[in-house]
């Protein structure tokens, strides 16, 4: 499946808006995205982890919470995310992030939102 850039914010379609609209309680599991084109109403499921890799703040790799916490060290009791994104962050010097959720944790440079700010994103993402 490709993404195009204008891909999150137009219809492949008829190139109508796109519309994020609620999910099921299984569908939110899924990690899936709903979109509905305002024009000719067609549905398209985004994959969310994908989109997870982008923007400026830290975030879940699994999950999507931005209410991750950097931790001084590793910890060898959660798993670590075998990811791809979370590999190379960790070889260009990103630190270890720890989702409470998940109680995974991966490599990130981006840095973690203030708590706050992390719930709010959170609840206007998921
Ligand atoms: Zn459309
Ligand atoms: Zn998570």
């Amino acid at each position: 499946m490709t993404i195009r850039r204008m891909g999150h914010n137009s219809c492949t379609i008829c190139g109508g808006r796109l519309q994020r609209i609620h999910r099921t309680f299984r569908e939110r599991l899924s990690s899936m995205a709903k979109l509905r084109c305002s024009e000719c109403a067609r549905i398209t499921s985004v994959p969310r982890r994908f989109t997870f890799l982008f923007g400026k703040e830290s975030r879940c790799l699994s999950c999507g919470t931005y209410s991750v916490q950097r931790l001084v060290r590793r910890d060898h009791v959660d798993r670590l995310s075998t990811h791809p994104f979370s590999i190379i962050s960790y070889l260009k010097g990103g630190r270890v992030h720890w989702c409470p959720f998940c109680r995974l944790q991966f490599y990130d440079r981006r840095p973690p939102l203030p708590k706050a700010a992390a719930i709010r994103r959170t609840a206007e993402e998921i």
